[in-house]
């Protein structure tokens, strides 16, 4: 299969790797887009959060708050965000990751959502959480 972070858990390419056990792995991001900025993935071919089974995901986040607190004391962020892409507009590497973003004094990163409060009604919120709901 001709996936980057497959090649990296077989050892084809090179990472920068700071935690590995027998289901997951972790290794420096190579845009640092902040100082620190880690990928943590499992060592399984999962796509993305649409195929993921449980177990994986148990495995990867168990590992995600030793792995931050390093960071922390590493590098002395204000802040540390917790992302994962799914599909458009975002995902470029088609493997299962999470990326460890620690955060900076105007370090030009923004994730900041868009708040649309003042937009919809109670009934809207009870039409979403139906159409939810119908779908567990
Ligand atoms: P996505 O956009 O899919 O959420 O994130 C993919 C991430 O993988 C990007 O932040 C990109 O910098 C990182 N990446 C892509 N190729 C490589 C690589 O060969 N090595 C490392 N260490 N990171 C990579
Ligand atoms: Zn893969």
């Amino acid at each position: 299969m001709d996936c980057i972070f497959c090649k990296i858990v077989a050892g084809e390419i090179p990472a920068y790797k700071i935690y590995e056990d027998d289901n997951v792995l972790a290794f420096l991001d190579i845009t640092q887009g902040t100082k620190g900025h880690t990928l943590i993935i499992p060592k399984k071919h999962i796509r993305n959060v649409y195929d993921l089974d449980e177990d994986t995901i148990f495995n990867v986040f168990k590992v995600v708050p030793k792995i931050c607190n390093a960071l922390k004391k590493a590098f002395s962020p204000i802040g540390l965000n917790i992302i994962n892409n799914n599909d458009q507009p975002l995902q470029s590497v088609f493997h299962f990751h999470v990326h460890l973003i620690p955060r900076y004094e105007n370090d030009g990163v923004n994730l900041s959502t868009i708040n649309n409060y003042e937009k919809f009604d109670q009934s809207y919120f009870e039409t979403l959480k139906s159409e939810i709901l119908n779908e567990m």
